[in-house]
């Protein structure tokens, strides 16, 4: 009888264990997932186009620059300023 006991109170608290880091792990997961989905789809949001090479950089990444009152985004300075000091380019 006590053997029972000893072996029944060993499983319960098995079972407390295993459930609290089931519980745990599965959490810790689940918010990394979520934190990884919630930074691509702001990185994926918007896409723009650099009007200087003609490259597509999300709008987070891009560097702005504005001209006669547009807002123009640009993969690079480089593209950015040969953008700005070239009124060809402006179309
Ligand atoms: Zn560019």
């Amino acid at each position: 009888m006590t053997f029972l006991a000893i072996m029944l109170r060993f499983l319960i608290i098995l079972f407390l264990l295993i459930y609290i880091l089931y519980r745990l792990l599965w959490k810790d997961n689940r918010n990394r997932n979520q934190r990884t989905k919630g930074q691509k789809s702001i990185r994926n949001e918007e896409m723009v186009k650099d009007p200087v090479c003609g490259t597509y950089v999300s709008l987070d990444l891009a560097i702005p620059a504005k001209k006669e009152g547009r807002t123009y985004h640009f993969c690079s300075k480089e593209c950015r300023n040969k953008f700005l000091k070239d009124p060809t380019q402006d179309a």
